[in-house]
């Protein structure tokens, strides 16, 4: 509908749901937010194709979170019996691939309880039982009220998971989540005006890639 404006048009689409899973530190379902947001992008640069490349994409984060891919949960090391969770983390050259089934048409896994997955963790924090394993009945809640109403305690509800184990938080008790973090983001552009974009940029730049691109104020 916006492509029939004979003098452009701009579309802002957010992907907001890796960021809230990602305060929750649910990150299974981050990832799979992530690859939602990847079909969007490639759907986005056909359709842009199909026009001849008369349009501008912009891919970017608007910021980040403290939360890393450091190898791979491995339920299948054998080699110690009853390994504690903590212990079947793979890192390095332990980390090896991650067993799951081949993607589907929309590129998703169509399971991500498999025996050996993605290991994220995050770097901030509350209390919260780290359970090493995805939350299949419904995203994560990693600490709730506690009795004083004022501050946030782990959530018994994971404790009793085999092998969860008490982690202590960094964050101040009254946060019941991860945060963001300060690092710079990649952001990637196709399209006229994308040759602006390279190196390092001030975020107010990409303001000005975008106003040129839309023919705005150029005089
Ligand atoms: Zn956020």
């Amino acid at each position: 509908m916006l492509a029939k404006n004979p003098n452009g048009f701009f579309l802002m689409v957010e992907s907001g749901l890796i960021d809230k899973y990602a305060h929750a530190l649910d990150f299974d379902r981050a990832v799979y937010d992530t690859i939602m947001l990847d079909n969007a992008v490639r759907q986005t640069k056909e359709w842009a194709k199909a026009r001849g490349d008369d349009t501008l994409i912009l891919v970017v984060a608007d910021h980040n979170h403290p939360n890393s891919l450091i190898g791979t949960m491995n339920d299948d090391m054998k080699s110690v019996p009853n390994v504690p969770m903590r212990e079947r983390v793979g890192t390095y050259e332990k980390a090896g691939f991650p067993n799951y089934p081949a993607p589907d048409a929309e590129g998703y896994p169509n399971r991500v309880d498999v025996s050996r997955r993605l290991a994220i963790f995050s770097a901030a924090a509350p209390d919260y039982y780290e359970t090493f394993r995805p939350k299949l009945d419904a995203p994560n809640l990693p600490a709730v009220e506690g009795a004083d109403k004022t501050t946030f305690v782990a959530n018994e509800k994971y404790k009793d998971v085999p092998g969860a184990m008490l982690r202590f938080g960094n964050l101040p008790a009254m946060m019941n989540a991860s945060v963001h973090s300060g690092e710079d983001v990649i952001l990637t552009a196709t399209g006229p005006g994308a040759e602006r974009v390279h190196g390092s940029m001030d975020n107010t730049e990409v303001f000005r890639v975008m106003v040129e691109a839309l023919g705005l104020g150029s005089e």
